[in-house]
């Protein structure tokens, strides 16, 4: 079937139906006039290796040639871009041996020189006669006005108003101008086939969206502002829909394919808990696990995302998750990012289960309780054992647990739910592998799984990087939390305030964090900078605290030791690597002191910061900065408390890179949607991929659009397209 579908796509470039964006791929680039072998080598080291990337290199601005300064306006010392003819260009060397390109080019109200240094290529760039936009700085030099190494795009003689910028690069000497002929070419040379939309048109009418190949014209050479939004705005849209109907079309090829449990959410087990918990739910908690459980009792596998700020809640959610399938006779497993984590989990959910039973025929009593066990690396041999062995035979009900969840020895006899916790830490493919791994137990059931991150992600974002999960967010906090306060601190006097109000805090026999200074590069300086700090706060600002030390180069023992002694109040402040990024509990702690705060990053902040706050006392927050001048990231955190607030001002000032580099594949498709500006185009996107997918799981329909995916993505992601 697949040769099949590829064998048709290649008759039809012989035909002359529009041009697809196949037909396009295959078109070589030496088929552009101008193009020859030295300009191929050159585009393509540049990424571009046919008709189509060529199209789709787009500007990466427009120059206005109505909106121009004139030479007879220009200001000294200011960026300005002005509108110019070479008159005469040459090259000297100077004294010094460097190679020295001057220019003098004029408008009709002025002159002005141009000097390069070694760019000896400038002078072929620059033939008298020929129209270049400038851009840079003019000042006096010898009594004329002069820019020195100025930006220069060539624009040609073409009379429309706006000359379209593209990307230069300077080591493979392609010129914006020599793309913008190139590209025009290549559009005349569409001409008479035209270029296909596979898109249906009722979507783009509902949008109003133009089509493709009238957006492929108006992207290069527009001639209004309107033309290029319109352009724009359809070619982004393009962009999206692709993502989504990739990653919509293989969340339902998962859902056709694998058989899931039929959990029972109502039960005397479930029951029990909920009655027992000694505080009601949020409205939040109760409406993320009635869509869970919505989830949960159909046999289609859940996949779904629990976003929740920090102490939010997540892990009653995720317990009640997991009791589905013990009450049913199945196994849960929870899977944490450190051993840290698994054991406070262990100890939290072992805390709440208690006084739970499980009926049991086997039992005198009739009842048990829950076999909550916890499996990491320093587990010991002899007991390992018998927690394998417990897993495999189905005799115990949670597993919680780091990576070693997912190791060969494990086998479940009936794993029916899988909660991951903080999913940034785990990659898309351990995910998968714990549930494979379930599809080995007896039942050959998919689990359903919960994913659950206390990384708030924006909204457009989450649409993508996780668009092939169902998204519940826990947006409300249990009541009676005090709010923090976050301040920032430099200098050493605001420090020396600073450690005066830890130290009555901690007088009054509340805790403190303090957070030391990240090192990327590498964990042993890191670990030897906080051994610094540690010394340094005994000997000075904590002197007469009991003051621990914690941080991920201990072994597993130690850490535990420390951890525990913290939690149970026997030690005041622990000074930390960010080991306790994720999950420490400890209500009674009310300082968190990071220190040279301006080297993480806002989520990690604002991680680090839910620490505290965490009981009926009032915490403080304080980020120490070596420097004065105010870092952006800093700046946010004392702005708001507030985790959506924070992912979308982080988005803001890190650009969507970030975000998109987390290990998402396909997602890198994006050259002129933005997560951060078009929410509206990747809601309509989503919404009409969902549609079509639920009409059309294959796309069959749809042969086009369907090929499409197949040239942009790789195997795995539209592997969707060629099941039925
Ligand atoms: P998260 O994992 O989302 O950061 P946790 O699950 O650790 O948050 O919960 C944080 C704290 O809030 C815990 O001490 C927990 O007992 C408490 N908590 C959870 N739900 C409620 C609620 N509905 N009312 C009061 N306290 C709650
Ligand atoms: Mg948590």
């Amino acid at each position: 079937m697949l040769a099949d579908s590829r064998s048709t796509r290649t008759s039809s470039a012989l035909s002359n139906a529009p041009l697809t964006l196949r037909d396009l791929d295959h078109i070589g680039l030496e088929r552009i006039k101008g193009i020859g072998d030295k300009a191929k080598s050159s585009l393509e080291s540049f990424g571009v290796f046919s008709v189509l990337d060529l199209l789709e290199t787009y500007p990466r601005r427009y120059i206005d040639r109505t909106n121009m300064a004139t030479l007879r306006d220009l200001q000294l010392g200011v960026d300005t871009l002005v509108m110019v003819r070479v008159e005469k260009c040459r090259s000297i060397q100077t004294k010094n041996g460097r190679v020295m390109v001057t220019a003098t080019v004029a408008d009709e109200t002025g002159k002005l020189s141009l000097t390069f240094f070694n760019q000896r290529w400038r002078e072929k760039q620059l033939q008298p006669g020929i129209e270049i936009a400038v851009f840079g700085k003019a000042e006096m030099y010898n009594g004329y006005r002069q820019m020195t190494n100025p930006v220069v795009d060539r624009i040609g003689d073409r009379a429309a108003r706006f000359v379209p910028v593209y990307p230069q690069s300077e080591k493979s000497r392609i010129t914006s101008w020599d793309l913008a002929r190139w590209i025009e070419d290549a559009l005349a040379k569409c001409e008479p086939r035209g270029i296909d939309d596979p898109v249906p048109v009722s979507l783009l009418e509902s949008h109003s969206l133009i089509g493709r190949h009238d957006a492929l014209r108006k992207i290069h050479l527009p001639d209004s502002t309107e033309d290029h939004r319109e352009a724009r705005q359809r070619l982004a849209f393009d962009e999206v829909l692709r993502v989504q109907l990739m990653l919509v079309g293989r969340k339902a090829q998962w859902e056709r394919e694998s058989a899931g449990f039929v959990h029972t959410t109502k039960g005397h087990l479930i029951d029990g808990f909920m009655s027992a918990l000694p505080f009601p739910l949020t409205g939040a908690q109760k409406r993320t696990i009635a869509e869970i459980y919505k989830d949960l009792s159909v046999g289609k596998p859940m996949h779904r995302l629990l976003q929740g700020d920090v102490g939010a809640g997540k892990t009653l959610v995720a317990v009640a998750t997991m009791l589905t399938a013990v009450q049913g006779g199945h196994q849960a497993a929870l899977m944490a990012p450190t051993e840290v984590l698994a054991d406070q989990h262990a100890l939290g959910i072992r805390a709440l289960l208690e006084s739970l039973k499980i009926s049991d025929e086997g039992n005198l009593f009739g009842d048990r309780g829950l076999r909550i066990e916890l499996l990491t690396n320093k587990v010991r041999a002899a007991e390992r054992k018998s927690i394998l062995a417990g897993l495999a035979d189905g005799s115990v009900d949670i597993i919680i647990g780091t990576h070693a969840l997912i190791q060969e020895a494990v086998k479940f006899k009936s794993l029916g739910v899988v909660v991951v916790d903080e999913q940034h830490r785990f990659g898309v493919q351990q995910r998968s592998q714990l549930r494979d791994k379930a599809q080995e137990s007896d039942s050959g059931l998919m689990p359903d799984v919960l994913v659950m991150t206390a990384t708030p992600i924006p909204r457009t974002a989450a649409m993508t990087v996780y668009g092939d999960l169902d998204v519940s967010v826990l947006d409300e906090l249990p009541p009676g939390r005090t709010p923090i306060t976050t301040s920032r601190v430099s200098g050493p006097l605001e420090r020396a305030v600073m450690w005066e109000s830890v130290r009555e805090r901690l007088a009054a026999g509340q805790q403190a964090y303090v957070v030391c200074p990240l090192i990327e590069e590498s964990e042993k300086l890191e670990v030897a900078s906080a051994q610094e700090t540690f010394d340094e706060l005994v000997h000075g600002e904590l002197n007469g605290f009991r003051v621990a030390l914690l941080h991920g180069r201990m072994s597993s023992a130690d850490k535990e030791s420390v951890m525990s002694s913290f939690r149970s109040g026997e030690t005041d402040v622990l000074v930390a690597t960010t080991v306790i990024e994720v999950g420490v509990d400890v209500p009674n702690s009310t300082s968190m002191i990071i220190l040279d705060a301006d080297r993480f990053g806002i989520a990690q902040l604002h991680q680090l910061r839910g620490r505290v706050g965490r009981g009926k006392l009032a915490s403080q927050c304080y980020l120490v900065t070596q420097h004065s001048d105010p870092s952006p990231r800093v700046e946010a955190l004392v702005a708001s408390t507030d985790g959506f607030v924070l992912a979308e001002e982080d988005l803001r000032l890190r650009g969507e890179g970030t975000i998109m580099g987390v290990n998402q594949k396909g997602t890198s498709d994006l050259t002129l949607a933005s997560l951060q500006h078009d929410l509206e185009l990747i809601q309509w996107a989503r919404d009409d991929a969902q549609r079509i997918i639920a009409d059309d799981p294959t796309l069959k329909t749809l042969p086009v659009l369907r090929d499409e995916l197949d040239l942009l993505f790789s195997d795995e992601d539209e592997e969707f397209l060629f099941k039925s």
